[in-house]
């Protein structure tokens, strides 16, 4: 009898565990930063201060991120990693306080991060091409295009649209010497001729629509999670329960 019950026992172990280890992911989170303020150093948010998220609050979010398991990856690898919780997380706009205050933080945790240029606008108050070949060299950091100049691509005619997509990849690529193949669309604005030009020069494309990107996800209509500088710590846990 006893055997019975170790085997009734052993077999349920092994169907929880298959339970456990068979559930499906759910899709992987992108987040989309913009600008990181140090308040420590006396900074400020300016412009539109709803993207500024300050330096230890940033901290938190990343320290909560690890200690849960997450493992930042490219976005260039999302559809080929061995990571059990993958997580991107991106910076749209190419701000230079993204080098000179984000930067430190992720590269202290080994955090890898994709960056998103507008290849037209290098320099105050954005990076310039110096700071951006450093980032583009290490291995934490992947180069994006954010177009040549901030358009809104939906309202642009496929000719006009082709232009920015195609240069911004460009000029990026030859100031950087790398392939660029990814792309973020200024406020997550696309129509059909963007996604017909994308797929000829990129091969991720990220837009502002919040969601998780599980497996019937389109590489060129990406779902991000915005994080605004008002948001509390537990709301940002929240996005992960
Ligand atoms: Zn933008």
């Amino acid at each position: 009898m006893k055997r019975v019950f170790a085997t009734i026992f052993i077999c349920l172990i092994f169907f929880i565990l298959y339970c456990v280890t068979s559930i499906p992911v759910k899709g992987v989170h992108v987040l989309m930063y913009h600008a990181v303020y140090d308040e420590e150093k006396g900074e400020e948010p300016y412009g539109d201060y709803s993207l500024f998220v300050e330096k230890k609050e940033f901290e938190k979010q990343m320290n909560y991120l690890k200690s849960v398991g997450y493992t930042p990856i490219f976005l260039s690898e999302i559809d080929n990693n061995k990571y059990e919780k993958p997580i991107v997380i991106t910076f749209d706009d190419g701000y230079e306080n993204v080098y000179t205050n984000a930067y430190e933080v992720l590269k202290n945790k080994k955090f890898k991060f994709n960056f998103f240029i507008i290849s037209g606008w290098l320099g105050d108050p954005y990076v310039t091409s110096e700071q951006l070949k450093e980032l583009s060299n290490s291995e934490y950091v992947e180069i994006g295009s954010h177009t040549v100049s901030h358009v809104k691509l939906d309202e642009l005619d496929y000719k006009e649209q082709e232009k920015q997509l195609k240069e911004s990849k460009e000029s990026l690529e030859k100031l950087l010497n790398k392939k660029i193949n990814t792309i973020a669309y200024p406020y997550g604005s696309y129509n059909k001729d963007t996604l017909k030009i994308v797929s000829k020069y990129y091969d991720y494309a990220v837009s502002t629509k919040p969601g998780l990107n599980g497996n019937n996800k389109n590489n060129y209509k990406l779902k991000r999670y915005n994080i605004p500088s008002d948001m509390t710590l537990d709301e940002f846990k929240e996005l992960f329960k």
